[in-house]
């Protein structure tokens, strides 16, 4: 992306502009190659150089990992602490401009930096060559060298006529010369040098280099380059020099790496120094701004009347405070308090004493924090008719105003009152938790709990304890059992139809590996901890699980599932026929007037045992429902018993065993010495099973026990219009 709109660009958007892109940190404008996002909007840039100013001070922010901090970085830390702090209370306009100002300086020191060639680098090298080379060879000679060849060639005989000759060759223009050490020589041509060459050399050494970005530096580059090769000759002939007289290897080091990378530390030097100036100056300010303060109220004159006046508009000042932490801290009280009794209406006694104990705390804490207010306000008010002069009044209206500066974090009565007060809101927070859990919980279980409402009674769990009492260890298998669906039989409360354990295999195998029910499993027990019940079942709120768990019952009980399933039940009371995983204590009993809806129940035994037993109502002799329910809670467990010996079945069941349970029909289940007891449930939404849903839910109706409940009577409506349109 661009920060200069292309003509096209331009004249597809509305306005024709690119809004300039600001950093939002010093205001300037940027574009979106040299600045990163500050957030989540692309569109919030910080540039980067107000990036590396963050990065900086958070580097000087943090102290170092896995050692203690030196003197140096703790006072570098300390120095960076005071820049952000004073940071945070500048102005938006002002920070934008320390921002700008960092950003500039940095820029600044980074031109320095490029300078120095501070990249050294050093390497070793080894190298083979092989070359041939051609030399011309040619040579100025001074005169004498001159004057040798020709006397040798008898060109000249003395010296005297070689002189002659010399000048004589210098005076002709064709001659080349040179001036050398204050002589003159001549050019003269040596022949040609064939060279061949082998090598193979080993050498190390030290580079330095310098980025070249642009044409500004090359310059540079240019210029430092030549002082420096001017320079390294310098040192060279020294060297030469000092190693000729030595007679010894003396090596003068030509680069400056050592004295660059300085260069480097000293620029991190002088930033922490300017930090520490600034640091400085924040704090000097500071200190003088105070100072300037306190001048100014020591050097005014203390008048009488004056200094009593202050002290009185001090002492209700400070009392006002005071309260008025009181009076905040009463009305988190109230609202808590409220709420909680909101929450813990229908909830069990001892979450109720629990909630009195807690607040009690909290009341006592709010007295003890008023009392320990109008004690000094009191003392106050001794010490002010004590003290006689201005000096004495000034110096309690001083101690006043700190006692109650801090005096919301400092007083003990205090903290102590807000400390009870986080206690009942932590409290509240975890009993809200655990109520809206077993709410969930109760939701969950819709089926189970509703109906057990209008049916079950605590005599009736009562009951069913004492049916579990009753029958531990004796309880078998006894009266008619069918090991095929009958309908007819099944719609009639009896006997239920019982199946091979080999049927449910498959859905053992698969459940058993699903982490969904390790979870379900600790999740009941925790549910029924709280509700304090022996048994608990839930439906399997999770689709994917539910759905395969589905696949299974049609797979392996097509015959009980049929092929007839309730299609449009109201949403409301489609929880009732979702499958639901149940779980049980063990040596338990819960004895039921009906299943749900009465409607048959499939169950299928996952683990532990389980005696399910029933009965036909009429047994009961009661002409409405709720007088059945009546007569069955004034039977004793035993008798219970004996009526389903007698006069109806009980089947003890083995894990993996499944039974169907009729609809019209008292029944129980009792569970035996295992510690886990876990089985499914599902209730059979069967357009076959109707009549008996609906008979029962209109006998409800009749009975008025039906009217609160929203779900039923949808329920019956829906059945009702099946039942027509049948
Ligand atoms: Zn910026």
């Amino acid at each position: 992306m661009s920060s200069t709109p292309t003509p096209s660009e331009a004249s597809g958007s509305q306005t024709g502009l690119v809004p300039a892109l600001l950093c939002q940190k010093c205001g300037e404008a940027t574009n979106m190659a040299s600045s990163s996002a500050t957030g989540r909007n692309p569109l919030l840039r910080a540039c980067n150089g107000c990036c590396a100013t963050e990065k900086w001070l958070n580097r000087s922010l943090a102290k170092p990992k896995g050692r203690d901090e030196t003197e140096e970085e703790k006072a570098r830390r300390l120095n960076a602490q005071k820049i952000k702090d004073e940071l945070k209370a500048k102005t938006p306009e002002d920070r934008k401009k320390w921002f700008a100002e960092q950003k500039l300086s940095r820029a600044q020191e980074d031109h320095r930096t490029k300078r120095t060639f501070s990249s050294a680098v050093g390497h070793v090298e080894e190298r083979r060559i092989a070359s041939s080379f051609k030399d011309n060879v040619e040579v100025y000679v001074p005169f004498r060298t001159w004057a040798a060849q020709e006397m040798s060639l008898k060109v000249y005989n003395t010296l005297k006529e070689a002189e002659g000759g010399w000048e004589k060759l210098l005076a002709n223009p064709a001659t080349l010369t040179v001036q050398q050490n204050g002589q003159t020589c001549v050019k003269q041509f040596h022949g040609v040098e064939v060279r061949q060459r082998d090598g193979h050399e080993f050498q190390s050494g030290l580079r330095q280099r310098m980025d070249i970005s642009d044409e500004k530096e090359l310059d540079e580059y240019l210029e430092e380059n030549e002082s420096r090769l001017k320079r390294a000759k310098n040192r060279l002939s020294v060297e030469a020099k000092a190693n000729e007289e030595e007679g010894g290897e003396k090596i003068i080091p030509l680069l400056t790496v050592r004295k660059d990378l300085g260069q480097l530390k000293e620029i991190e030097e002088a930033r922490d120094a300017e930090m520490h100036a600034q640091a400085a100056a924040i704090a000097e300010r500071k200190a003088r701004e105070a100072k300037q303060k306190k001048d100014k109220e020591e050097n005014q004159e203390k008048s009488l009347p004056l200094e009593k006046l202050a002290l009185q508009s001090a002492k209700g000042k400070a009392v006002q405070t005071m309260t008025n932490v009181l009076l905040r801290l009463q009305t988190v009280y109230k609202t808590l308090e409220e709420e909680a009794n909101k929450i813990t209406e229908n909830e069990s006694e001892d979450i109720k004493k629990e909630q009195a104990a807690k607040f009690r705390c909290v009341a006592i804490a709010m007295q003890t924090l008023e009392t320990a207010i109008n004690e000094k306000d009191k003392s106050w008010e001794h010490e002010t008719s004590t003290h006689q002069t201005a000096d004495q009044l000034a110096a309690l209206r001083q101690q006043i105003t700190e006692a109650t500066k801090n005096f919301h974090t400092t007083s003990e009565e205090c903290k102590a009152a807000r400390d009870t007060v986080t206690d009942v809101r932590c409290w509240l927070n975890s009993t809200k938790k655990a109520i809206r859990d077993a709410e969930k919980a109760a939701q969950k279980t819709a089926a189970g709990k509703k109906i057990a409402k209008v049916a079950a009674s605590n005599t009736l769990e009562q009951l069913g304890m004492a049916l579990a009492k009753d029958c531990s260890g004796m309880t078998e298998s006894c009266g008619n059992m069918s090991y095929s669906l009958n309908v007819q039989q099944i719609l009639a409360g009896g006997p239920p139809c019982v199946l091979d354990t080999n049927r449910s295999q498959q859905l053992r195998d698969a459940v058993f590996k699903l982490d969904y029910y390790k979870l379900q499993k600790t999740w009941v027990a925790e549910k029924m901890k709280f509700v304090q019940g022996s048994s608990c079942s839930a439906i399997v709120s999770k689709k994917a699980v539910a759905g395969r768990l589905a696949q299974f019952l049609q797979r392996s009980w097509p015959d009980i599932l049929g092929d007839d399933p309730l299609r449009g039940i109201p949403a409301e009371a489609q929880d009732h026929f979702v499958i639901q995983f149940a779980q049980r204590h063990s040596n338990t009993g819960s004895i039921y007037a009906r299943t749900e809806m009465n409607c048959p129940m499939l169950l299928i035994l996952l683990e532990g045992e389980l005696a399910v037993g029933g009965f036909r109502p009429e047994r009961l002799g009661g002409k409405t429902l709720a007088e059945e329910v009546k007569k069955l809670e004034s039977m004793t467990a035993t008798q219970i018993r004996l009526e389903a010996e007698n006069h109806g079945w009980i089947s003890r069941l083995k894990p993996g065993a499944s039974i169907v349970i009729p609809s019209n029909c008292v029944w129980f289940e009792l569970s035996g010495d295992d510690d886990e007891n876990h089985s499914i449930r599902q209730v059979l939404g069967r357009e076959a099973f109707t009549p008996a849903m609906l008979q029962w839910l209109q006998q409800m109706d009749k009975e008025g026990s039906l009217a609160q409940n929203e779900a039923l009577v949808k329920l019956s409506a829906f059945l009702q219009s099946q039942a027509q349109a049948a």
